[in-house]
């Protein structure tokens, strides 16, 4: 499969959570699944008897709702002779709007990732899990750090680090005690650092093999020189997993914060990684807000204005932001205008106009789509930044999740 980009990966995530989120008053949602060879005749035959079997329903609400669902679904398919190549998905039904209002919704979608069985489901939500798998960053790394007298063991899952195990040595310090010859002394502790590589190559293994992978990349192990070199070397990890050393990095800390430092390590040196190229983006604009007169610009408003100048070399959105631009118009007075609200903020949708009279919603757009278009117009880039990461989190709290990267200063 071709991956999503990342603004329609927005674009899919936003529209999962606006199903997610829609309700009927009964049991009268549909959600059908449809795989390529499914023939579109089965499918029919199939929702005619569900027809049958809904007469059944003692609310005669629910029935009328699942009825008209079933018919608008029934319609829709008409237009198809076979399922598209990643199959159709559909979702009708009457969704709950306020009180005791409905209104009858059909979403027809082609999604991204095959659909791999029929499904049918008839509930009082939308059945949108297989959707959501899709969206999961399944990759995942383990990770390795150790030195002679601590290790770590944990997992990077997506963007998530995880620690596992936390591992800790008896060798000796270089310092032998007095009465001890020297040449007994450097056996032992050899036999000792030897021991401890066993043990830290059984955990890690212990970790990968019991692991239920979705998208097992490798193993990265960090440490300080000569140590983690000796342990690559002296192969004390499970052949499978030696095999996948994907990179061995210098790192100063064993225990926990280790695993952090390894990931950041390795990010600046693995592009094709999503972590790595949000925490790139972040610390290239960070480096411009301390920097006096530096490239840096966040808020909505400046970035508006810095965006109209064609200023912006990189635009930067929190995925998290969940805030609408819209527009709205009074009927009486004409007066026009824009404002961003907050995407569940509903307390502003019938604002009275200074008029008097009431001012009627004109437009209604998310902001992420609506600047990351304004800014491709000019030939900006976009980025969008999620919250997995420490970095983006701090990005959303500090800055608003607004922010831009500067070509010149306006
Ligand atoms: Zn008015």
């Amino acid at each position: 499969m071709a991956e999503l980009s990342t603004q329609e990966k927005y674009k899919f995530k936003r529209t999962l959570e606006e199903l997610g989120k829609k309700r009927g008053q009964g049991t009268e949602l549909l959600s059908i699944y449809i795989p390529h060879d499914k023939q579109i005749s089965d499918v029919t035959a199939q929702l005619k008897d569900e027809v049958g079997s809904a007469s059944n329903i003692k609310s005669k609400s629910t029935r009328t709702n699942v009825q008209g669902a079933l018919a608008s679904v029934l319609s829709r398919l008409r237009y198809y002779r076979m399922p598209p190549e990643n199959g159709l998905i559909i979702f009708c039904g009457a969704v709950r709007i306020s009180g005791d209002k409905t209104d009858m919704e059909s979403i027809v979608m082609e999604p991204p990732e095959p659909v791999l069985s029929y499904s049918y489901q008839c509930s009082s939500e939308f059945y949108i899990e297989p959707l959501e798998e899709i969206l999961k960053d399944k990759k995942t790394f383990e990770l390795l750090v150790l030195d002679r007298k601590d290790a770590a063991v944990g997992l990077l899952i997506g963007k998530r680090i995880e620690a596992v195990r936390h591992l800790t040595s008896n060798v000796p310090g270089k310092q032998r005690k007095g009465g001890q010859s020297a040449a007994r002394f450097s056996r032992l502790r050899l036999i000792a650092i030897n021991e401890f590589y066993k043990r830290i190559g059984e955990a890690a293994s212990t970790v990968y093999l019991k692991g239920d992978w979705g998208d097992f990349r490798g193993i990265f192990i960090g440490g300080p020189s000569p140590t983690k070199e000796e342990f690559v070397k002296g192969e004390y990890l499970h052949y499978a997993l030696q095999k996948k050393i994907l990179g061995v990095f210098d790192v100063s800390y064993t225990d926990e914060s280790g695993l952090y430092e390894l990931v950041n390590k390795l990010s600046q040196s693995m592009d094709d990684m999503e972590i790595a190229k949000e925490k790139k983006m972040i610390n290239r604009f960070m480096g411009e807000v301390i920097k006096e007169n530096g490239l840096a610009s966040y808020g909505e408003e400046f970035v508006r204005e810095n965006l109209k100048a064609g200023a912006v070399d990189t635009l930067l959105l929190s995925e998290d932001l969940k805030m609408e631009r819209i527009s709205r118009r009074c009927g009486n007075c004409g007066r026009e205008e824009t404002i961003t609200i907050a995407a569940d903020g509903d307390e502003q949708d019938h604002k009275v106009c200074k008029c008097g009279s009431t001012l009627e919603i004109t437009g209604r757009r998310d902001i992420v789509e609506e600047l990351s278009e304004i800014a491709e117009a000019s030939g900006t880039k976009v980025e969008i930044i999620s919250t997995e990461s420490e970095e983006g989190e701090q990005f959303f709290n500090a800055f608003g999740g607004i922010a831009a990267i500067l070509r010149f200063r306006v």
